[in-house]
């Protein structure tokens, strides 16, 4: 069985491939969406998910959040006393998944699709791919997120021919794909995106609004007001994809504060970040050589897209509005699924065929020979150019700069800029060369990408027909196979709960949180609802308990509703 995952920066969702087509795979507490969050609780044992966002909620230093910004970076992340890299705890949340599934489907599962955003790098691809090795899993492909929904959206939409464009805004970054689908051919002909945009960074802009009207520094709050005015604001920004306004009240240091923000006020705050989306969608349709009129449908994807601001600037930059019958925060997983079942050679489709692109250009450092003479080097030269259809294999040939040279540095780099110095380094690599003259030594470059992205870097040198290879790993955000099997073993000596304790588990967490936010009497009434729900658990009688469950449950949907 493989299973398709969707890894996201704020929630992740799993699911396969079944004789009914793609269906995601609901966890313990019963929901498909599963937070991106992991915490370890007083016992030293393993949370992930929701009962470790309200955790985190009351005490942030015992588990982290949106730390898929950090894949790709040695980046340490602290929970309690101890030090993870992002893929770890990416590793963490998978398990969780997985954990789920296996209990969901009744069979073990060892193998898995996992989407990435199309914008992610060569060395954020691999630390997935590790991330999926930590926690057991045989990656058998990455799938861009997009291109994920295109596939769930073509599939469903069972449309014969069709160009459309996703625009993908998540919690960290966001992703805009123009795909064309015909006669079961899904072709992506442009990617385009950025890495560090999401709705995060609409949350963050909103909390530095309260803050200033507070005259509040963040960073001197203590760590859980902090936290509890972040869950406060994230509600608040959801608030307003609803209504024309939303309202925020906190006692903070002995002080009532009120913080009121209507649509004018966000539009004005988030200005920044809305402008920040439009470059990704010319420049895709500009690769893909389209007019806003060629598309057919304009399909939106990830939770921060349903900010009516967003929605809007889509809108009037393509001239019309886009289609809302696909749940956004699902299309990814369901896509991841489909493609789990291509993998799995699923006969039903069979037909289906998808291709892809790189959505970077790729290439190596070169120098050019000035008008005066002179050697001037950092000059940016491409091999492969993006939004080229994957895979591709593209060589080209270099010659030293000097007669006689003996060494050549061969630096490989990916982005936009002439010149390497504005573009991400991947890595090089230090050639032997035999002395000769210029014209007599050069060396072949080979660059191919393959359909997950991931690059390999071949260099021969001509005149002695020696090859090397380039493996890009020894860059700091990529671990090594002798640290991944090292991690692998110290993560699986992380205990966890039982399955079965989860539901109550993430219950007393969301109680526990609830009377944390609240004062007086509000949290007098949930003290007294965790009270009367303690005294059910004693009495170990599973009827008993699975109806105060309930009861808990929708008393605190309740008080929750009313008191925000
Ligand atoms: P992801 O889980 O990566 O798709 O992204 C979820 C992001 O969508 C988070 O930043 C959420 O704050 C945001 N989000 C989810 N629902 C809403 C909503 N109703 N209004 C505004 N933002 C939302």
């Amino acid at each position: 069985m493989i299973v398709g995952i969707d890894l996201g920066t704020t929630h992740s969702l799993i699911g396969y491939y079944s004789p009914d087509g793609p269906r995601l795979i609901p966890n313990a507490l019963g929901s498909v969406l599963t937070p991106s969050v992991v915490a370890i609780d007083d016992q030293k044992r393993l949370l992930v998910g929701e009962a470790a966002r309200d955790k985190l909620a009351i005490e942030p230093a015992c588990g982290a959040g949106t730390f898929k910004r950090f894949m790709g970076t040695d980046r340490q992340i602290l929970i309690g006393n101890q030090a993870y890299r992002a893929e770890e705890l990416s590793a963490m949340v998978l398990r969780a998944l997985v954990t789920d599934a296996e209990a969901h489907l009744g069979t073990p599962i060892k193998e898995a699709v996992i989407s990435v955003p199309a914008y992610f790098s060569d060395a954020q691809r691999k630390a997935t791919r590790a991330a999926g090795e930590l926690a057991g899993l045989k990656v058998e492909r990455l799938i861009n997120e997009p291109t994920a929904a295109a596939l769930a959206y073509g599939l469903q939409e069972k449309k014969d021919e069709a160009t459309f464009l996703v625009f993908d805004l998540g919690g960290g970054t966001f992703d805009v794909s123009i795909l064309e689908v015909f006669d079961g051919v899904m072709q992506v002909h442009a990617t385009c995106g950025d890495n560090h945009l999401g709705g995060e960074d609409f949350l963050q802009a909103l909390l530095e609004d309260v803050c200033s009207q507070w005259n509040l520094r963040l960073q001197d709050l203590p760590a859980s007001l902090r936290a509890q005015l972040a869950s406060r604001v994230e509600r608040a920004k959801r608030q307003l994809s609803l209504s024309a306004s939303a309202t925020i009240e906190m006692k903070i240091e002995g002080r009532d504060l009120t913080w009121n923000i209507d649509e004018p006020h966000f539009a004005k705050i988030v200005d920044p970040l809305i402008q920040r989306l439009r470059q990704p969608i010319e420049r895709a349709l500009r690769d893909a050589r389209l007019d806003p009129q060629q598309l057919d449908e304009i399909v939106l994807v990830g939770g921060a897209s349903r900010m009516p601001l967003v929605s809007r600037l889509v809108a009037r930059m393509l001239g019309r509005l886009p289609l809302r019958h696909i749940n956004p925060d699902e299309a990814v997983a369901v896509g991841a699924a489909v493609a789990a079942g291509m993998k799995a050679r699923d006969e039903r489709l069979e037909e289906v065929v998808l291709t892809d692109v790189s959505p970077y250009t790729l290439g190596v450092a070169t120098a050019r020979l000035e008008s005066t003479g002179r050697q001037a080097g950092g000059y940016f030269a491409p091999l492969i150019e993006r939004n080229s259809t994957v895979p591709v294999s593209r060589v080209e040939r270099f010659w030293p700069l000097t007669d006689m040279q003996t060494e050549l540095r061969l630096e490989v780099y990916q982005g936009e800029s002439p010149m390497v110095a504005n573009n991400i380094r991947l890595g090089q690599l230090l050639l032997k060369l035999p002395p000769r003259p210029v014209q007599e030594n050069p060396v072949d470059v080979r660059f191919t990408y393959d359909v997950n992205g991931v690059l390999q870097v071949e260099v021969s040198v001509i005149s002695t027909g020696e090859r090397h290879e380039l493996f890009l790993e020894q860059n700091p955000g990529t671990l090594s196979q002798t640290e991944i099997a090292a991690r692998f073993a110290a993560l699986s000596a992380i205990k966890t709960h039982p399955r079965e304790d989860l539901a109550n588990i993430a219950l007393m967490a969301r109680a526990e949180r609830l009377y944390a936010e609240h004062l007086g009497d509000a949290r007098r009434y949930v003290q007294d609802l965790l009270a009367r729900y303690l005294e059910v658990l004693e009495s170990q009688n599973l009827q008993m308990i699975a109806r105060a469950r309930q009861q808990l449950i929708s008393a605190l949907d309740e008080f929750e509703g009313s008191n925000h």
